[in-house]
C-alpha cells in the first residue's frame, strides 16, 4: 500500500486470483509492486475485492524459487517434509540446464507412464503447450488440471445439453435481468466484484434467489433465501420445475423452436411435487412454488452457480437441472439472461478452451475423432496420438498407485492440497520414480519431487487468460522474475526439446498464433488487439466487434441447433451420517485465502486477517459440543483427522461443519470422500459424513 503518486512504473494486467478476471494497474517503485489499483475492465469496471488489491506481495516473498533445484542421492525419504529451512538436506542447486536435462531423463521414452497436471493459473498459451507436450511427447491424453476438482460436472452437463461448455452470458448482464438465482455459489466470498453486481441488482429492485444449504452474507440482499438439505438440490429443483409444468408457467414456444426431449422432462417431473419433496429438501412447499412462479413470471432471468453444485457425485445431474429450469422458461440468449457457472481459478476456462482436458483437444474438440486428430498433428507436424481419452486427475493418482504411472510433470497445481483424501494424493507422489513439478514456491507437492524448475507469478510475464465471462485479456509483465526463475512457457519449451519434440517459439504471441489455426472460439481475436484493447470476449464476430455478451440467441450448438432436457434422478450422497459419523462435513474458500493457500498465505494483509487454520459450526452445535469458539476441535472421517480451531458461525446449519481448504497444518482434504461425479469426474467435496470433537486442554 503507498502513496498514489509515488512509482516508477504502472502496468496493466489480470488480478490471478478467481475467475472474475479484474483488470489491475501495478505500480512498481524500485523494481517491486506496491500497490495495486483497479481498472476500467470490462468485468470489474475499475472495482478489486480484498484479494486484488492487497493480495500480491506474494510476488515478492522470500520463499519464491529462484533456482533449479534437483533431489539429492542422499535425500530423506520422500515426504511432507521440506522447508525453506531444510532445503538443501533434500534439494541441491543446479544450473537450467542440469535440472531441464534431469527432469527431461525421467520422463522422455516412458510413454504412458508419464501424466500431466497443468495449471488454471498459467496463461493459455502455457495451458496450450502443456497439453501438446503430453500429447505430442508421449502419444496419449493424460492430462488434466483443476477444472475436474471445480466445474467439470457442469461442463459436461453444458457440453451434453446445450454444445458448449462456458457461459452463455457475462455475469454483469444480471443489470438486465428481474430475477437471479444464485445456487451453491458464495460469491461474496469467492467472486467478490461480480457479488457486487449482484447486490446492485437487488438494490434496484432485482428479484434474487439465494440457495444454499450454509447461510451466506447474500442473503442480506435476498427475496428468497433457501437454505436447503445438503445434497437435496435436484429434488429441490425439481419440484420448482414440477410447479412450472403443473401450473403449466412454460414457454411453450420457446420449447417447440429451440429444445428436444421436453416430454420427457414433463413426464419425469410428474414425481416430484412440492408436498412430496418438502421434507427432503427442507424447503416448505409453498416456498418452492413461490419461487417456482418467481423464476418462471420473469421477463428474463439468469441462473448463476458454483462448486456447491458441481462438487457432488450427482454434480452433473444438478447442473442438468438448472438448465433445464432456463431452457422450459425460455431465460437463454436474450439480455438479461442466462447460463452462467461461476468459473474458480482466474483462468480455468482458458486453461480450459486450451485443451487441458483428457478428452478434449483445444476448443472441447474430441480426442476421439480421428479427423479432430489429424487437423491438429497437421498444424504440430506430429505423428498420430492415442484416440483414447486419458486419465483425469484423481484417475492418474489411482494409477500411480496401481504402478500404472509412474512419473509426472506437474505445473503449478498441488495435488498433495487440493485433491480429496489428501493423504492417498501424497502416498502416490511419493511412490513415483520421477516427479517434475514447476511452480513459484515449494508447494507441498513440490516436497515429492525430484526436479523443481522455479517459475514466473502472473506479474512477470506477458499471456493471455480467459476469465469466466469468456473475456479473453492480456497479461503484461510488471517485473522480472526473482533470481533464475523463468517465464512458464519458456520453460515447457526448452524441457519439450529435450524430449525430443521439434518447438521453436521464442514468444508467447507465437503460441498464440497456433492456437488460433485450430480454436474457432478465438476467430477474430489477435494478439495485436489484445495488446491495444485488453480484452475481448469470445465470439467475436468481426475485428471490431469487442464479442458476444450474450450466445444461442438463434439456437444451440447442437444436431438441428436445439438444446435438449436430460431429466435428472436424485442419487443420494456417496456416504451419510451415522451413528459413527454423525455430522456433514462441508469445504471451501473464505474471502481471504485461495484454494491452497500457497499465494495468500505468503500475502502479508491477507494472511494478517486470517492467520490461523478454523471451522465454522453453528453456536447451537458448540453449545452441545461444550465449546467456546477460539478452541480447539478434532474432526474425523472415513479417511482421517485433522485438529482444528472452532468458530461460530450461525450461517452453518447445526448437524455441519466447514472446513477451509488453505490451511495444511490442518488439510481439510486429509478428511474429504474421493467418490466422483460419473460424467464430471468431480469429487464429492461438499460432503462426507463427519465426527467432530472437543479436545481437552492439558
Ligand atoms: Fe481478483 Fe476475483 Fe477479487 Fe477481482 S474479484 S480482485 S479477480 S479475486
Amino acid at each position: 500500500v503507498g502513496d498514489s503518486r509515488d512509482f516508477d512504473t504502472e502496468t496493466e494486467s489480470i488480478c490471478p486470483f478467481c475467475g472474475v478476471g479484474c483488470q489491475v494497474s501495478l505500480k512498481v517503485k524500485d523494481g517491486k509492486i506496491r500497490y495495486v489499483e483497479g481498472i476500467n475492465g470490462p468485468a470489474n469496471e475499475g472495482r478489486l475485492c480484498v484479494k486484488g488489491r492487497f493480495g500480491f506481495d506474494y510476488i515478492h516473498h522470500p520463499h519464491r524459487l529462484t533456482k533449479p533445484l534437483i533431489r539429492r542421492d542422499d535425500a530423506p525419504a520422500k515426504g511432507l517434509n521440506v522447508d525453506p529451512a531444510n532445503l538443501a538436506t533434500h534439494f541441491r542447486e543446479a544450473t537450467w540446464d542440469e535440472a531441464l536435462d534431469a527432469a527431461a531423463r525421467g520422463l522422455k521414452g516412458r510413454g504412458r507412464e508419464v501424466a500431466g497436471f497443468g495449471s488454471a493459473k498459467c496463461t493459455n498459451e502455457e495451458a496450450y503447450l502443456f497439453q501438446k507436450l503430453i500429447r505430442q511427447g508421449f502419444g496419449h491424453n493424460n492430462v488434466d488440471h483443476c477444472t475436474r476438482l471445480c466445474h467439470a460436472s457442469s461442463v459436461a452437463a453444458l457440453m451434453e445439453n446445450v454444445g458448449s461448455g462456458a457461459v452463455t452470458a457475462t455475469f454483469n448482464e444480471i443489470e438486465n435481468a428481474d430475477v437471479a438465482i444464485v445456487i451453491g455459489a458464495n460469491p461474496v466470498e469467492n467472486h467478490p466484484v461480480a457479488a457486487s453486481y449482484f447486490k446492485q441488482f437487488a438494490k434496484r429492485g432485482g428479484k434474487l434467489i439465494v440457495m444454499d444449504p450454509r447461510g451466506q452474507a447474500l442473503k442480506r440482499h435476498a427475496s428468497h433465501m433457501l437454505q436447503f438439505r445438503p445434497g437435496a438440490d435436484v429434488s429441490m429443483l425439481n419440484a420448482i420445475m414440477h410447479v412450472i409444468v403443473e401450473d403449466a408457467l412454460y414457454d411453450q414456444q420457446y420449447i417447440d423452436a429451440y429444445t428436444e426431449n421436453w416430454d420427457a422432462e414433463k413426464h419425469h417431473l410428474k414425481d416430484f411435487a412440492p408436498e412430496k419433496m418438502a421434507d427432503i429438501c427442507g424447503i416448505d412447499a409453498e416456498t418452492l412454488r413461490d419461487v417456482a412462479h418467481t423464476f418462471a413470471g420473469a421477463q428474463s432471468a439468469m441462473i448463476f452457480w458454483g462448486m456447491g453444485v458441481s462438487q457432488h457425485i450427482h454434480g452433473t445431474d444438478n447442473s442438468r437441472c438448472l438448465i433445464s429450469l432456463a431452457l422450459m422458461t425460455g431465460q437463454v440468449g436474450r439480455p438479461g439472461t442466462g447460463l452462467h457457472p461461476l468459473r474458480g481459478q482466474n483462468n480455468v476456462q482458458g486453461a480450459s478452451d486450451a485443451g487441458l482436458i483428457p478428452m478434449f483437444l483445444p476448443d472441447y474438440q474430441s480426442v476421439t475423432d480421428p479427423d479432430i486428430r489429424e487437423k491438429f498433428t497437421e498444424v504440430w507436424s506430429s505423428d498420430d496420438f492415442s484416440a483414447e481419452k486419458g486419465l483425469t486427475v484423481t484417475e492418474i493418482l489411482d494409477a500411480v498407485h496401481a504402478g500404472d504411472i509412474r512419473a509426472m510433470y506437474v505445473l503449478g497445481e498441488n495435488p498433495a492440497m487440493s485433491d480429496p483424501d489428501v493423504d492417498h494424493a501424497r502416498d502416490a507422489l511419493a511412490k513415483l520414480d520421477h516427479l517434475v513439478v514447476q511452480d513459484i514456491f515449494l508447494t507441498e507437492t513440490a516436497n515429492f519431487a525430484d526436479v523443481i524448475l522455479p517459475a514466473s507469478a502472473f506479474a512477470e510475464k506477458w499471456g493471455t487468460v480467459t476469465n469466466t465471462n469468456r473475456q479473453v485479456q492480456m497479461g503484461r509483465p510488471a517485473v522480472p522474475p526473482p533470481g533464475d526463475a523463468k517465464e512458464d512457457w519458456w520453460i515447457e519449451v526448452e524441457l519439450a526439446k529435450r524430449i525430443g519434440l521439434p518447438w521453436t517459439y521464442t514468444d508467447p504471441s507465437e503460441v498464440f498464433a497456433e492456437m488460433k489455426q485450430t480454436m474457432a472460439s478465438l476467430d477474430n481475436i489477435t494478439w495485436a488487439r489484445l495488446q491495444s484493447e485488453n480484452a475481448v470476449t469470445y465470439p467475436s464476430l468481426s475485428l471490431e466487434d469487442p464479442g458476444q455478451a450474450i450466445v444461442f440467441g438463434e439456437g444451440f450448438p447442437r444436431p438441428e441447433g436445439r438444446a435438449k432436457f436430460t431429466p435428472a434422478n436424485v442419487i443420494a450422497p456417496d456416504e451419510t451420517p451415522d451413528a459413527d459419523y454423525p455430522m456433514i462435513l462441508t469445504t471451501g474458500r473464505q474471502l481471504e485465502h485461495w484454494h491452497t493457500g500457497s499465494m495468500t498465505r505468503r500475502a502479508t494483509v491477507l494472511d494478517q486477517l486470517e492467520p490461523e487454520a478454523n471451522c465454522s459450526l453453528h453456536p447451537a452445535t458448540l453449545r452441545r459440543l461444550g465449546v467456546n469458539p477460539g478452541d480447539m476441535l478434532r474432526l474425523s472421517t472415513r479417511r482421517g483427522s485433522i485438529e482444528i480451531m472452532a468458530r461460530a458461525d450461525r450461517a452453518i446449519a447445526p448437524d455441519m461443519v466447514f472446513v477451509p481448504f488453505a490451511y495444511v497444518e490442518a488439510a481439510a482434504n486429509i478428511l474429504t470422500n474421493p467418490a466422483v461425479d460419473p460424467y464430471g469426474k468431480i469429487p464429492e467435496f461438499k460432503f462426507a459424513a463427519v465426527k467432530v470433537e472437543k479436545i481437552d486442554a492439558q
